[in-house]
């Protein structure tokens, strides 16, 4: 599978923009980050944004590049009552969507009264279209938090 690669800088500028989207649109009281990939985005808009409070949901699904289980598991569920509070999920990337299906459950069960979905960037094929992503692409995203191969000459 083809990779892109995104800086710092990149990923910056894209938080951002899915804060400004977010201060136009929808303010949350609660910012759910799903591990790993979501939680530096997660921490950054929630300092974009006046310090908007984290919660942390971590959901295991990837066992490498494009390599799946066969369903996504909770192995850090969400702490403490999310009633009336409206909230945004953020991760890195919504792929097959499944993780996003789980994390959007999790959250309603939680007590949330409004639930949306902001994402770095989403794969055309997804079953969960984030309410607010900056990018789509076919390709698997390496992420500047991520490890980069590297190559050694004989
Ligand atoms: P999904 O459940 O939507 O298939 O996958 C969601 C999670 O898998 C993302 O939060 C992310 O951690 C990981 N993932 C899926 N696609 C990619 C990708 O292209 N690059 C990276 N780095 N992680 C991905």
């Amino acid at each position: 599978m083809d990779k892109v690669y995104l800086t710092w800088w990149q990923v910056d500028r894209a938080i951002f923009a899915l804060a400004e989207e977010l201060r136009k649109n929808f303010m949350p009281d609660v910012i759910v980050g799903v591990a790993r990939g979501g939680l530096i985005p997660a921490v950054r808009l929630s300092h974009i944004l006046g310090d908007a409070e984290v919660k942390v949901i971590d959901v295991k699904f990837y066992k490498g590049i494009d390599e799946r289980m066969e369903k996504p598991v909770v192995t850090i569920p969400l702490h403490g009552s999310l009633e009336g509070k409206r909230v945004v999920i953020v991760d890195d990337v919504s792929d097959t969507g499944k993780t996003l299906e789980v994390v959007i459950e999790e959250v309603k069960k939680a007590g949330a009264s409004e639930v949306k979905v902001a994402c770095l960037s989403m794969k055309p094929w997804t079953k969960v279209v984030p309410d607010f992503y900056v990018f789509r692409t076919d390709k698997w995203i390496v992420f500047p938090w991520e490890e980069f191969p590297v190559v050694v000459r004989e």
